[in-house]
């Protein structure tokens, strides 16, 4: 059998054709008015989909590079910090700032718990000299979406700011930074903007650029002053990922058209179709708070939760995600993110029901398509 390549991953994600083929055309000079205007068309894109009326810098690094770089930017050594740990990226808030030297106050969650803007408001309360708070809007390592809007409120009655990892959810979920008080969001161009692995985007608040001015910590190439500056004069500082950035207008293009609210409800129909057909077979979810993005489901109970991700990628080719330690082995994941139609989780749920099948699983076979179709049917248009 032809043994066809699924990518079922939340990152990287696929891509639609028109924006691949963008990357085989011959290579532009960044210093020319051509791409500063394909590259302010961008930048534009960006702003909406970040729902903010403040610049939106273009980094050449993987969205950890944009995590850093608000690292760097707003802190000064021993600034007091909150982050959230629900999960692996949660996780990696903290690492960045101890690594510069900040007093990282961690709040270490069970993965898939909901936190509260209750629960925020009293650590808050109890740690006034914070500077800043580190949250996640979907934690990609449990496949749960945080109440990023009611942290927001609270936030932003205190001097702390906001700053918020939005590099699975920022796109395929609602978070409308300047509405929500987001101070500063970070996102990644592999997950929801529907293009290869390379960029990165960062915005800021009025109230967090106050902070870049004060910040003392050490920066070169993710110094934000020197892209705010670049950006008036309609460029980046150093070379940019100029075949990206024209491939990231392409998908912004595709985006706008469609436009945000009719995505959301895209993922919306994709996760409802995905957990329905997971716990029509029995399955049930790690996460209390599961998200759009991706759904993280709990191996069985007898089942060996590393041959299941095997078989899957191995033998049918379905890329599906495995879980990361300490889950690893006890869950997977299945994404409905970024360039991804309905048709594409019945693969991953044949997959599945193939290979629980296969892993002596006792389930009846065809549910989970059957319940994923019925959802699909309903909402097709
Ligand atoms: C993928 C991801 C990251 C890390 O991004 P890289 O592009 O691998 O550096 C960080 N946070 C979340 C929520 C993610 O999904």
């Amino acid at each position: 059998m032809i043994k066809k390549y699924y990518l079922l991953s939340p990152g990287p994600t696929p891509v639609p054709e028109s924006v691949l083929s963008a990357a085989a055309e011959p290579i532009i000079h960044h210093r020319t008015p051509e791409f500063s205007s394909i590259f302010m068309e961008t930048v534009e894109g960006l702003k909406y989909v970040h729902q903010t009326k403040e610049d939106v810098f273009v980094l050449t690094s993987s969205g950890t590079g944009a995590m850093e770089a608000a690292v760097v930017n707003l802190l000064c050594p021993g600034d007091k910090v909150i982050t959230l740990n629900g999960g692996k990226f949660g996780e990696r808030w903290g690492q960045i700032c101890r690594v510069y030297g900040a007093d990282v106050k961690e709040i270490i969650l069970d993965w898939g718990e909901p936190f509260t803007k209750e629960q925020l408001a009293d650590e808050l309360k109890a740690n006034p000299d914070t500077k800043a708070v580190f949250a996640t809007l979907s934690e990609t390592s449990s496949g749960t979406v945080y109440d990023i809007q009611g942290y927001g409120e609270v936030v932003a009655k205190t001097d702390a700011l906001l700053v918020v990892d939005g590099i699975s959810g920022l796109g395929a979920t609602p978070c409308p930074m300047d509405e929500w008080n987001v101070d500063v969001m970070v996102s990644g161009s592999q997950k929801s903007f529907m293009i290869p692995p390379g960029l990165a985007y960062i915005a800021f608040s009025p109230k967090a650029w106050k902070c870049v001015e004060r910040s003392t910590l050490p920066k070169f190439y993710f110094d934000a002053k020197k892209y705010k500056k670049n950006l008036e004069k309609r460029t980046t500082p150093y070379t940019p990922a100029i075949t990206l950035i024209i491939q990231q207008k392409k998908a912004l293009d595709i985006i706008k058209t469609m436009g945000l609210e009719k995505l959301f409800e895209h993922h919306r129909i994709l996760g409802d179709a995905t957990r329905a057909a997971v716990k029509a077979i029995g399955l049930e979810l790690l996460s209390k708070q599961p998200g759009n993005i991706l759904t993280a489901i709990k191996v069985p109970e007898g089942v060996d939760g590393i041959k299941l991700v095997k078989t899957m990628q191995g033998k049918y080719k379905a890329y599906i995600a495995g879980g990361q330690e300490p889950y690893k082995g006890k869950i997977f994941r299945i994404a409905h993110l970024g360039y991804m139609g309905g048709f594409d989780i019945i693969i991953a749920l044949t997959a599945l029901e193939m290979t629980l099948s296969e892993l002596d699983y006792d389930f009846e076979t065809g549910k989970a398509i059957k319940a994923a179709e019925e959802i699909l049917k309903e909402n097709w248009e």
